[in-house]
């Protein structure tokens, strides 16, 4: 009767434990901790399942074949426990592969010495089976592999408890009662182990199982009563809907999977509809989001929506949605609002190159455009030619109408100079009342021609100053051109070069442009 009672207890439990195992199964992507629990549960079932067989039998040979399903389970258990516990704990080797192969490489040894103990007899040195009690049991003499298992399932249950035990002292007090379930959990095998190992139990019967069982419900009521599996989806949807980037949520086909608040906000063609739509449909107005998405690769790169005043720039993320290494289930698209980065850099930008007060270039990059310049034609051997502008006798201009007026007539210079160039010339304010432009394909007559154009153009314009005065000026040129570059030329000579015609067009009389010949030479004339 006993027998039978204790052998329906046990299968109640071993049918309970895989139920809530099979449970914790299926939320084994919610939670890192659901798959240890599902593993342990489906141990202790094959350990109680297999002892309710051993004690149904009454045969040694059904007895020990009943206790060799139990050290399936048995085998395993301190491994699953350690990973449990550090799963739950978070402790950041728990997911290490190597951690976890040398757990497991200790339960299979185990489990090696319980399947050939009948031949090497390392788990029990002697099986015989006892019949004095009112049902037979299995009675023997225990051997190495058994004792190392108990000293493995002591460090195992010690490890255990004490982290939970450290956990629980540290724990916020919101945590505590979860936390207080797990080191009860951990603690009631030390009580069942003593009982068993001293033998002080009634018709010899392993009381483990039993106690292992409460010890599971303690868990379970720790994991799900504080709904451990379902807070990662809820926290992952919350961080998903409060975080400051839009996000849109690929699937392997590129189809709209999910997004965010922001991302709707960014994008207002993303609605309900776009779900499980293209992504190339919902983002058709942003080609080169689309073309990234195509593209199939990791991207970082920068986007704009909108127009003028409202333009908004995003630095964009395309990333592999891997849960598992190199396995990807989808894409993740995350938009950064940069916009007072981006635009605080292209003020930046023109400060470092445009010149304030005339908005043509400045000297350093004319310098760093030549330069380039200069590299890239090298090979093709292209013409290039630079002239330099001074205004005749601007002094006066500023000792008769003023500094202010002065600076009216530099802006109106540079207008006249950057409508005499074609767009692939440029003009930049070099000194204070110097202008030097960079013609590129540019032969030394075609140079000539439009230096002379600039001149003319300046002669003819008159700029209209504060008081209603007309004032018009003269400028001087200098032209040097190259006939073709080829990469060994020297920056400042050119333009000593252009300079010294310069200085040979104010000697003659001003108001005229000279092309440089080598006369000119500036070291020559040094020399
Ligand atoms: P020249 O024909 O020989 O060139 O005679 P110049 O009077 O123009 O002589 P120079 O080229 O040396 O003149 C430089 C003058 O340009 C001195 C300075 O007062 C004026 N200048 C330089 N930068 C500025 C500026 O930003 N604004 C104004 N208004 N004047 C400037
Ligand atoms: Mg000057
Ligand atoms: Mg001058």
């Amino acid at each position: 009767m006993v027998r039978e009672i204790l052998v329906s207890i046990l299968l109640g439990m071993a049918a309970t434990q895989l139920a809530i195992g099979g449970y914790a199964f299926t939320r084994r992507t919610h939670s890192p901790v659901a798959l240890p629990f599902a593993s342990l549960l489906l141990e202790l079932a094959l350990y109680a399942g297999g002892y309710a067989g051993e004690l149904l039998s009454s045969s040694l040979s059904g007895m020990i074949a009943w206790s060799t399903v139990q050290y399936l389970g048995i085998s395993f258990m301190p491994a699953t426990w350690i990973i449990l516990t550090a799963r739950y704990l978070n402790f950041r080797w728990s997911t290490s592969r190597f951690f976890q192969i040398t757990l497991i490489i200790a339960g299979a040894i185990t489990l090696f010495g319980a399947v050939t103990d009948p031949l090497l007899g390392l788990k029990y040195a002697s099986v015989a089976i006892n019949s004095t009690g009112s049902f037979p049991v299995l009675s023997f003499t225990r051997g190495p592999l058994y004792w190392s298992h108990v000293v493995y399932s002591f460090l195992a249950l010690g490890f255990s408890t004490v982290a939970f035990m450290w956990n629980f002292i540290a724990a916020p007090k919101f945590f505590r009662k979860q936390q207080f379930f797990m080191l009860f959990g951990s603690v009631i095998p030390w009580i069942n182990y003593a009982i068993y190992l001293s033998g002080v139990n009634a018709y010899g019967v392993d009381t483990v199982p039993f106690g292992l069982f409460i010890s599971m419900v303690c868990f379970a009521i720790s994991i799900f009563g504080f709904k451990i599996l379902d807070i990662a989806p809820v926290a992952r949807g919350l961080v998903f809907e409060s975080m400051s980037d839009g996000a849109i949520v690929l699937d392997m086909l590129d189809r709209i999977v999910d997004y965010n608040a922001n991302a709707a906000a960014i994008f207002p063609a993303l609605t309900a509809d776009s779900l499980s739509k293209s992504a190339m449909q919902a983002l058709s107005e942003h080609p080169e989001v689309c073309e990234r998405v195509r593209s199939r690769e990791y991207a970082e790169f920068q986007c704009s929506v909108g127009t003028g005043e409202g333009m908004r720039h995003y630095l964009c993320k395309l990333s592999p949605i891997e849960p598992r290494r190199n396995v990807p289930v989808g894409r993740l698209l995350l938009f950064k609002d940069n916009t007072d980065s981006t635009l605080l850099l292209e003020k930046l930008q023109e400060l470092a190159t445009i010149d304030p007060l005339t908005r043509a270039y400045n000297r350093r990059y004319f310098l760093d455009l030549i330069a380039r310049q200069l590299s890239w034609h090298a090979r093709g051997g292209h013409p290039l030619a630079i002239v330099i502008l001074d205004i005749d006798h601007f002094k006066r201009i500023n000792d008769h109408y003023g500094h202010l007026a002065g600076d009216e007539v530099l802006k109106a210079i540079a207008a006249t100079i950057g409508a005499q160039l074609r767009s692939c010339d440029v003009v930049a304010r070099f000194g204070g009342e110097e202008f030097i432009c960079l013609l590129t394909q540019a032969s030394g007559s075609d140079a000539f021609a439009v230096a002379e154009r600039i001149r003319k153009a300046i002669r003819k314009t008159c700029t209209r100053i504060k008081d209603g005065q007309n004032v018009s000026v003269s400028v001087s040129l200098g032209v040097y051109a190259l006939p073709a570059v080829t990469g060994a030329e020297n920056v400042d000579e050119m333009i000593g070069r252009a300079d010294a015609a310069l200085y040979r067009a104010k000697r003659s009389g001003r108001n005229r442009t000279v092309a440089y010949i080598p006369e000119m030479d500036p070291k020559a004339s040094e020399a």
